[in-house]
C-alpha cells in the first residue's frame, strides 16, 4: 500500500465536491479529490443538466405558440436527444480533468473508504489528510418497497435522463420535482405520460396555487395526472409492458413501456467506511453550521449527503463555507434563512424561496401574504397571450421583512434571485419599496408590496 498526504481530501467530485476542492486550492491548501465515476457528479450527467436540456425545446415551442405573430415551432425529438448528449459531454469528463489540473488539485480515480481518523483508502493507496476530509458523495434514487417494482427494471433519474429514444408510453411514480420535470420533458418529446402521485397535490412542499398551475400545465400538454393514487403492485409482462396496479384491491391498472421512479433520494453512505469513524452507514450525515460532523473536528459533509437541501447551488454554497472554515476562517458559517431558493423547470415554472405562507405560520411567524399576478404587468403583454402567471410574497408582519416568495408562470426562474437577495439580506420592506423595477419588465410585480409600511399603517 502506497501513501500520500494532503492538507485536505474531498471524496466525491459532484458539484459540491468540485466547488469545495476548487476553493480549497484557491485558498492555498494542498488538495486531493477522489471520484469513482465521472467528475461533475449526478448533476452534470444524470440530473440538472440533461433534464433541462430535454425540457428546453418543449418550453420554447410552447412560448412561440403563446406569442402571436410567430409560427408554431416544430419539435425534432432526435435533435433534442443529440443536444442533450452534447450538454452531458457524451458522458466524458475530460474537460473537468483539465479544470482540476489548472488548479493543481490531485485527482484520484476510484472508490474511497474511510479507514480511520483523517485516513482514506482508495484501492491500494492510502491518503492522509493533515487538516480535513470532506464527504461530498451525494445521493441516489430511492426505490420504494412496492411489490414487483424492482423486478420491473424501473428507470431512475439515470435512465430517464440518458434514454436514447422517446418511450411510447411512460409511467411516472412521484409528483415531486423529478417526477414533474421528467413527465413534462418526455411528454413534450412525444411520449404518452401518466404521472401517479400518492398525495392530493403535486409539489406538496410548495404553495397550493403552484401545485394547481403545474398540474394544469401538465394536463394541457397531454399528461394524465393521477392524484391521491396509490400504486400497490408493479409487473413487467413478457412482452415488455409494465403494468401498475392502483388501489388496495388493484382494481385499476395502468400500462406503459417504461416506469420512472421519482419518489426521493438516499445518501450514498453505505460503502464509505463510516463505521470506522463511529458513524452509521447508509444514513445522511448530520452537520453543524460549519458543515462539520459533530465530535469529528476533521470531518465535513457537504451537498446531498447531509440531507439539508438536495440542490446543486445549496451544495456549492456549503462547499464555499466548509472550504473557508478548513482554511482557518473561523467566522465561516451557514445561515439559517429557511428553505433555500428552488426552481421547478416545468411549464409553467415554479420559482420559490423561503417558506410558504402555511409553513411560515406553522413556524410561529405572524405571516401575511401579498398575492399578485405576473400576467397583469405591462411586460406580460410581450410574453404571450393566455398565460396564467401568479406570485405570492410572504411577509413577517412583525419584522416588516419579506421571508418568502413564490413565482409561477412561464420563464419566471430568473425573477427569483431578486427575492432571494431580499430574503437573505433581510431587507426592510420600506427599502424594497424604494427599488424601482424597470418598465416594462415583469419585475413590476414587486410594486404589489406597496409603500410598506405606510400603506398598511393607514
Ligand atoms: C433529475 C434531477 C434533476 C435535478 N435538477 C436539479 C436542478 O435543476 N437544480 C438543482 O439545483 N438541483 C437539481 N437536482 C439535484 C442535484 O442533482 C443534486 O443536488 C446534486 O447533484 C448534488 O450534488 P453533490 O455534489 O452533493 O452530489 P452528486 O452530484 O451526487 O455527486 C457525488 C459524487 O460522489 C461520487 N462518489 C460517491 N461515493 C464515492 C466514493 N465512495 N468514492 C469516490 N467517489 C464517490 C459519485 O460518483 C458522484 O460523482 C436534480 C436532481 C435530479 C435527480
Amino acid at each position: 500500500v502506497s501513501s500520500r498526504s494532503f492538507d485536505a481530501i474531498v471524496i466525491g467530485a459532484g458539484p459540491a465536491g468540485e466547488a469545495c476542492a476548487g476553493q480549497l486550492a484557491e485558498l492555498g491548501l494542498e488538495t486531493a479529490i477522489v471520484e469513482r465515476e465521472l467528475i461533475g457528479g449526478e448533476c452534470a450527467y444524470w440530473a440538472c443538466m440533461p433534464s433541462k436540456a430535454l425540457l428546453r425545446p418543449g418550453e420554447l415551442a410552447a412560448e412561440t405558440a403563446r406569442v402571436p405573430a410567430v409560427s408554431d415551432a416544430v419539435l425534432d425529438p432526435p435533435a433534442a436527444l443529440r443536444r442533450r448528449d452534447e450538454v452531458i459531454h457524451e458522458l466524458d469528463d475530460g474537460g473537468m480533468v483539465t479544470w482540476l489540473e489548472e488548479r493543481g488539485i490531485a485527482l484520484v480515480r476510484g472508490a474511497a473508504r474511510l479507514v480511520g481518523e483523517r485516513r482514506v483508502r482508495v484501492g491500494e493507496e492510502l491518503l492522509e489528510a493533515r487538516r480535513a476530509v470532506v464527504l461530498a458523495v451525494g445521493s441516489q434514487a430511492a426505490i420504494p418497497d412496492v411489490p414487483g417494482l424492482r423486478d420491473a427494471r424501473p428507470w431512475t433519474n439515470r435512465e430517464a435522463t440518458t434514454a436514447t429514444a422517446v418511450p411510447g408510453r411512460l409511467l411516472v411514480l412521484g409528483g415531486g420535482v423529478v417526477g414533474v420535470e421528467l413527465a413534462q420533458a418526455w411528454s413534450s418529446l412525444g411520449a404518452r405520460v401518466t404521472l401517479v402521485e400518492l398525495a392530493p397535490r403535486l409539489l406538496a412542499n410548495e404553495e397550493p396555487f403552484a401545485s394547481e398551475l403545474v398540474a394544469a400545465g401538465l394536463r394541457a400538454c397531454g399528461v394524465d395526472v393521477r392524484l391521491d393514487a396509490h400504486v400497490t403492485a408493479v409487473r413487467r409482462e413478457s412482452d415488455g409492458t409494465v403494468t401498475l396496479a392502483l388501489g388496495e384491491d388493484g382494481a385499476e391498472e395502468l400500462a406503459g413501456d417504461e416506469v420512472l421512479v421519482g419518489v426521493g433520494r438516499r445518501p450514498r453512505t453505505e460503502e464509505l467506511g463510516l463505521e470506522h469513524v463511529g458513524l452509521e452507514a447508509g444514513a445522511s450525515i448530520a452537520v453543524d453550521a460549519q458543515l462539520r460532523v459533530p465530535d469529528h473536528d476533521w470531518l465535513y459533509a457537504i451537498g446531498d449527503v447531509n440531507g439539508r437541501a438536495l440542490l446543486t447551488h445549496v451544495g456549492k454554497l456549503q462547499a464555499r463555507i466548509a472550504a473557508a472554515h478548513i482554511a482557518g476562517r473561523s467566522d465561516a458559517a451557514l445561515r439559517d434563512d429557511g428553505p433555500p431558493p428552488r426552481v421547478v423547470f416545468t411549464d409553467p415554472q415554479v420559482a420559490a424561496v423561503g417558506p410558504t405562507l402555511q409553513a411560515a405560520r406553522d413556524a410561529g411567524v405572524r405571516a401575511i401574504a401579498v398575492d399578485t399576478r405576473i400576467d397583469k404587468t405591462a411586460a406580460a403583454s410581450f410574453h404571450g397571450k393566455g398565460e396564467d402567471a401568479r406570485a405570492r410574497f410572504v411577509i413577517d408582519a412583525d419584522r416588516e421583512r419579506l421571508v418568502g416568495a413564490t413565482f409561477v408562470g412561464p420563464d419566471v426562474a430568473e425573477l427569483l434571485h431578486a427575492a432571494t437577495i431580499a430574503v437573505v439580506g433581510e431587507l426592510p420592506l420600506c427599502r424594497i419599496a424604494q427599488a424601482a423595477p424597470s418598465f416594462p419588465t415583469r419585475s413590476e410585480l414587486w410594486l404589489a408590496l406597496g409603500d410598506w409600511p405606510t400603506a398598511h399603517d393607514a
